[in-house]
């Protein structure tokens, strides 16, 4: 069975690490022609460069933009269309979240906070939608966390942004059916990757290696499964989301936490 992506074109948001590209791996894998971007133009041409070496570099395109600044992300968004000619899928995966609880969150904090998780997905859909509207297959499918539904103390500012996201995803789910534009979302809850790598660099206890630090994590949080995932576990979903196969799905979420998740 096949995704039947080949050839359709997809932005990905946040390629250049994680989540972001393991999903660029997969629709490369599936013959698409994928546009994917980051902030920092070192870590794009990396991507680029490693995965030339395993795929046809024409089906893919690289550029630097930030997602909040509205004037890159249309410029961004007219390069894809000027390389690709189209544009079919669009995930919003570009992020990062705020460790902080409601004493340490500062209203900067707040305002970073809700801007990147709202205006990152916002700025990109109002660019993409012309194009979007014109393909027989458009998708929008957000990266959300499971803290949008879960709030936790220690992260207070992202689970109120996560929140709102999450009511975002659904609303234009709701208005874009007429486009013929399925939303969906996936739901993480830990997932290995540049952030966690990040922690793991700033981990008091150096003695502890990554595979040992992962997994009291993991302990700590009590994720049933034991492990954090992997990013191409979380990558399957979004693949799924975004692509034909889930013709008949909009509005819904995926959740991708090892069973964190206790509720129904
Ligand atoms: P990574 O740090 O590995 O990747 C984040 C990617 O987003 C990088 O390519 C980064 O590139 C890019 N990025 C960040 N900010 C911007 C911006 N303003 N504009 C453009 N690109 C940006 O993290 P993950 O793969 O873990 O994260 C992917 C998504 O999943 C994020 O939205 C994150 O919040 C979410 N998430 C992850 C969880 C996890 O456990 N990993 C848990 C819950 C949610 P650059 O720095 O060069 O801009």
């Amino acid at each position: 069975m096949s995704f039947q992506v080949r050839n359709k074109v997809v932005i990905v948001t946040g390629g250049s690490s994680g989540i972001g590209l393991a999903l660029v791996k997969l629709f490369l894998a599936e013959g698409a022609r994928v546009a994917w971007c980051g902030r920092d133009d070192k870590k794009l041409q990396a991507t680029f460069d490693l995965l030339s070496k395993d795929y046809d570099s024409s089906q893919m395109f690289i550029h630097q933009c930030d997602v909040l600044k509205k004037e890159q992300v249309a410029n961004y968004v007219a390069l894809v269309v000027k390389k690709f000619g189209a544009i079919d899928m669009l995930v919003n995966n570009a992020g990062q979240g705020k460790v902080a609880d409601f004493f340490a969150t500062e209203e900067q904090d707040w305002i970073d906070e809700l801007q990147l998780k709202v205006f990152s997905v916002v700025n990109m859909i109002h660019a993409a939608l012309p194009y979007l509207k014109q393909s027989d297959i458009a998708s929008i499918t957000n990266v959300n966390s499971l803290l949008g539904l879960k709030p936790e103390t220690h992260m207070v500012a992202t689970s109120v942004a996560r929140a709102g996201l999450l009511n975002l995803s659904k609303n234009l789910a709701n208005e874009l059916v007429k486009e013929n534009i399925r939303v969906n979302s996936i739901l993480i809850g830990l997932v290995e990757s540049g952030q966690w790598r990040r922690r793991f660099e700033a981990r008091s206890d150096k003695t502890k290696d990554w595979v040992g630090w992962t997994a009291g994590v993991a302990n700590k949080k009590q994720i049933p499964m034991g492990r954090l995932g992997k990013p191409e576990e979380a990558a399957y979903a979004l693949m799924f989301l975004a692509s034909p196969l889930s013709s008949y799905t909009t509005g819904s979420v995926i959740d991708v936490s090892g069973g964190l998740s206790k509720e129904i």
